[in-house]
């Protein structure tokens, strides 16, 4: 089903680029072709009028005025001579100047010879002129009007060509060119249909590629073409895209892992309890033993899926981060003042040092939380008679809190997996209580969300130093 949408979108794309590269050629084609034929036709008339021109110029030198008109005076033995009046001869008309035709051409005449007030306007106005006549039958005709002088009289002479000739070769070549655009037009679409097909084949093929990624097989990666280009950068975009999905599916599916495993443990120590207490017990006393052990089990429940609801909403960006201005050194101090007293109980050494005027920009009970975290897990897993050190100090654009303890240390392998959710290492002899695993999951977020730095060095059975940097904040009061 979705291979046959993904054909059809692709044949779309295809014949959607066929089209508008088919119509863009057809339209530039039909465009230059008008320009084609305005232009050849406007060579030809003004081919004809230079013609019209220079018989205009030679024609006083063959007509002769008098008193009663005008007439023609050539050496008819010259055949150039008499070719050239004969030419002049087929279409002119010549007036005096009241309007008066004095010799009309038999070609002239079919034009229809204007009256002669009609005649009179057109010699009165500018001259020369030039306008374009139609005959009866469609022919076209180029006039030329020019009044000459002779023997101290105006006279106004109208030389004409057929534009027949010139017509017939703007109508061949438009019939011609026409001719071969629309094949050439269609066998341009096929190039562009297989042009197309040519270049979007090595999308396709990445397209392909990507189908065959699901869920199950996310390290597949789509092979890179070595191109270089565009679409070697879309495929790079797209592995890295995988990648980025693999973690996530790691990380989903090791949480349901430990999520499911984290609550069945307690649910089945319960049932158990409960088994037994239905079963065994006889007094009061046994059955309340048993209801409070549980009811232990279910406060340890209900801490694990309130603490996995809050990361869970830190992790997806629910959780609203509300920063203020703040001292951290103040801040870690007074956390740390809490524990002295535990600390004093365990018998373990506690140190202090938290420079006040290192001021963060942070959410108050988020960093309180940060804190309180490292400090109790520095408690947890120190032995009596070791010590802890609480610093704070300002290091170049960092406010560095540093929590130190000489306690059971972490082995190296466990060192880069502390951070993971629910995550502990394997309790010691005489370890107290177990924790949850999420504590320092919520430390690296915490720090993550402020914009942080966590590192951590340790030594097995010679203690951990926990370092966070955040960086100072150097705005005004709030
Ligand atoms: P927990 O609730 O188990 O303390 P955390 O996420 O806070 O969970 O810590 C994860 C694991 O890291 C702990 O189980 C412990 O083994 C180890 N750890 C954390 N802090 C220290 C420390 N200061 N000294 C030794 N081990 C530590």
């Amino acid at each position: 089903m979705q291979l046959r949408i993904w054909k059809q979108r692709s044949l779309g794309l295809r014949a959607r680029l066929t089209l508008s590269y088919a119509v863009a050629f057809t339209v530039v084609l039909l465009l230059l072709g008008i320009l084609f034929r305005a232009r050849f036709e406007r060579v030809l008339i003004d081919e004809a009028q230079s013609i019209l021109e220079d018989e205009s110029a030679t024609i006083r030198k063959y007509l002769r005025a008098d008193g009663r008109g005008v007439g023609w005076e050539f050496d008819s033995s010259v055949s150039e001579e008499a070719f050239f009046v004969r030419r002049m001869r087929r279409v002119l008309l010549i007036a005096d100047q009241d309007g008066q035709p004095l010799e009309v051409s038999d070609s002239y005449r079919r034009l229809g010879v204007e009256p002669p007030a009609g005649l009179k306007k057109i010699f009165d106005g500018p001259l020369p002129i030039v306008r374009t006549r139609y005959a009866p039958d469609g022919s076209r005709y180029i006039l030329r009007s020019e009044r000459i002088r002779l023997d101290s009289r105006n006279y106004y002479v109208t030389l004409g060509r057929e534009l027949e000739e010139s017509d017939a070769l703007v109508r061949a070549f438009t019939f011609n060119y026409y001719l071969i655009v629309w094949p050439l037009c269609a066998a341009l679409a096929l190039l562009g249909w297989w042009l197309s097909g040519r270049g979007l084949k090595p999308l396709n093929d990445v397209a392909r590629a990507a189908q065959a990624v699901s869920s199950s097989n996310l390290k597949t990666l789509i092979p890179m073409r070595g191109a270089d280009d565009e679409l070697d950068h879309l495929i790079s975009t797209l592995n890295s895209m995988t990648e980025r999905l693999e973690v996530s599916f790691n990380q989903m599916k090791h949480f349901s892992t430990d999520v499911s495993h984290e609550l069945r443990t307690p649910l089945t120590t319960i049932r158990g309890q409960l088994e037994v207490a239905l079963f065994t017990a006889k007094t009061e006393a046994q059955l309340r033993e048993a209801i409070i052990a549980s009811v232990d089990e279910v406060d340890h429940l209900s801490r694990v899926v309130s603490a996995l609801l809050q990361l869970a909403a830190a992790e997806s960006g629910q959780l609203v981060v509300n920063r203020e201005r703040l001292d951290f050194g103040q801040l870690c101090g007074g956390i740390a003042a809490r524990f002295e007293e535990a600390a004093d109980v365990q018998n373990l050494a506690f140190k202090v040092t938290c420079e006040s005027g290192c001021f963060v920009e942070g959410d108050r009970t988020q960093l309180e939380r940060l804190v309180t975290n490292l400090v109790a897990n520095a408690m947890k897993y120190t032995p009596a008679g070791g010590s802890i050190s609480i610093q704070v100090r300002a290091i170049d654009d960092s406010a560095v809190l540093t929590v130190q303890d000489t306690g059971r240390g972490i082995a190296p392998q466990h060192l880069p997996h502390i951070f993971d959710r629910f995550y502990r290492v394997a309790a010691l002899s005489g370890d107290p209580a177990r924790g949850l695993g999420l504590g320092l999951s919520f430390v690296a977020w915490i720090t993550k969300a402020h914009w942080g730095h966590i590192d951590v060095k340790s030594e097995l059975g010679q203690g951990s130093t926990f370092r966070v940097s955040l960086p100072i904040y150097h705005g005004g009061k709030s």
